[in-house]
């Protein structure tokens, strides 16, 4: 495991300025090839309901984590990258298993930041979305079913 080394976080070149977090949060993708832990917290957090974020997690939406990529130590065998042109008119990055199909991370042109996706951690109950993006494209059953869902 990345994180598995207990003096890791003791080391000054592992330390980073704004976060000396000793909370380490660890994920990976479905079938494990992939594994990543992360050493600080992260810079945002919110949901974004573009049109890309639907068509890549084949649902309503992706919750994204930043972080900077010196706060991320992976593990991987056989990530595959996906790069298209996004909405906003950057290149937007999306790195997934070649294995299992699972979409673990993105970047964006321009911004120098690492973002995980909510799902691929082991963890999430600490995760809260601060903001929401692209609701115009927001998927209209996810209003409308809400509270009206039978529970199991
Ligand atoms: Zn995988
Ligand atoms: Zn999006």
């Amino acid at each position: 495991m990345p994180c598995s080394d207990p003096n890791r976080l003791l080391m000054p070149e592992n330390t980073v300025e704004s976060q000396k977090s000793e909370v380490t949060r660890e994920g990976g993708c479905s079938c494990s090839r992939h594994r990543f832990c992360c050493i600080a917290t992260p810079k945002t957090v919110f949901a974004c309901h573009c049109k890309e974020c639907q068509k890549m997690s084949g649902s309503a939406l992706l919750v994204w984590l930043e972080y900077r990529p010196e706060e991320v130590e992976t593990q991987s065998q056989g990530i595959l990258i996906y790069s298209r042109k996004g909405a906003s008119g950057n290149r937007v990055n999306f790195f997934f298993c070649g294995a299992c199909g699972s979409t673990i991370c993105g970047t964006m042109e321009g911004r120098p930041s690492l973002f995980l996706t909510a799902g691929v951690f082991d963890e999430t109950d600490w995760i809260l979305p601060g903001a929401h993006l692209w609701k115009g494209s927001a998927q209209k059953w996810l209003q409308r079913s809400a509270g009206t869902l039978n529970v199991f």
